[in-house]
């Protein structure tokens, strides 16, 4: 291993965007911590597959211990574990709204504490949000509250954290055809990517090439990096 190699936590890296962020990170001779619910069939011998639900602050502490007693440290965080689930404010259950914060906000903010002992000067946590936490879209309520949370949490934490040289930022993902979006029908598809002037959906390495960046960007905390074929620009993205 080089002496620029990072040992990376990527949760929700067994597919789609967390996949390609896990790829990269391989492909340059990273350690990469995997964390999902399922098993993780992908194998690598600086891949390091645990499972733990981001929201079970016990699973997590113990997927956390396995990272350290391996590799001693962890230099980088993504937040990358997401779950989406629709539903009209009057008609969404409860459930449902409580699963996705659970997940997408509540989640992260566990990794984050699970991990914070353990991270040193430069290290960088990189949090996924969504186009939808900063715009409305109908039927979207939680999945929107999660994301728009995950931008608090992320500029509240970028202060905390600043005085000990841990950056936090906000990677913002346009459109990219994975599990999580294979459900949506044709004509909302079309109807999406008439909406983005690059005028197509981006890929989960694209997406993944600027995580990169911003993990070793090192003048950047607290910043919001949409990667969207331009989406945001469409309604201006709040300073
Ligand atoms: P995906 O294909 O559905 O993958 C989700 C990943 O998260 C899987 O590895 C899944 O594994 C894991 N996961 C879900 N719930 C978890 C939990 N409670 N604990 C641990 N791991 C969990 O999703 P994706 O499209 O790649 O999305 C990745 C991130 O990008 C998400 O935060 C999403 O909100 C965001 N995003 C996606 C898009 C898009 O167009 N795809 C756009 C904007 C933002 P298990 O099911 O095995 O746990």
């Amino acid at each position: 291993m080089s002496n620029s190699a990072k040992v990376w936590l990527v949760t929700g890296g067994s597919r789609g965007i967390g996949r390609a962020i896990v790829e990269k990170a391989l492909a340059g001779g990273n350690r990469v911590a995997v964390l999902a619910r399922s098993p993780n069939k992908s194998n690598n011998e600086k891949q390091l597959n645990l499972i733990a639900d981001v929201s079970d602050e016990a699973q997590l502490t113990a997927a956390i211990e396995q990272i350290i007693s391996q590799w001693g440290r962890i230099d980088i965080v993504v937040n990358n574990a997401g779950l989406h689930r629709g539903g009209k404010a009057s008609r969404l259950d409860l459930e449902d709204w409580e699963a996705v914060l659970q997940t997408n906000l509540t989640g992260a903010l566990q990794v984050i504490r699970a991990t914070e002992s353990h991270l040193e000067r430069g290290a960088s946590i990189i949090n996924i949000g969504a186009v939808v936490g900063f715009r409305g879209f109908p039927g979207d309520a939680a999945y929107a509250s999660s994301k728009a949370g995950l931008a608090g949490l992320t500029r509240a934490l970028a202060i905390e954290f600043a005085s000990r040289d841990i950056r936090v930022n906000l990677v913002i993902p346009g459109l990219v055809l994975t599990d999580m979006t294979s459900g949506l029908s044709e004509k909302a598809m079309d109807s999406m990517r008439a909406m983005i002037p690059l005028g197509r959906l981006g890929t989960a390495m694209e997406i993944a090439d600027v995580v990169h960046s911003v993990a070793s960007a090192t003048y950047m905390t607290g910043a919001f990096i949409p990667v969207d074929g331009g989406l945001m620009s469409t309604f201006g993205l709040p300073g």
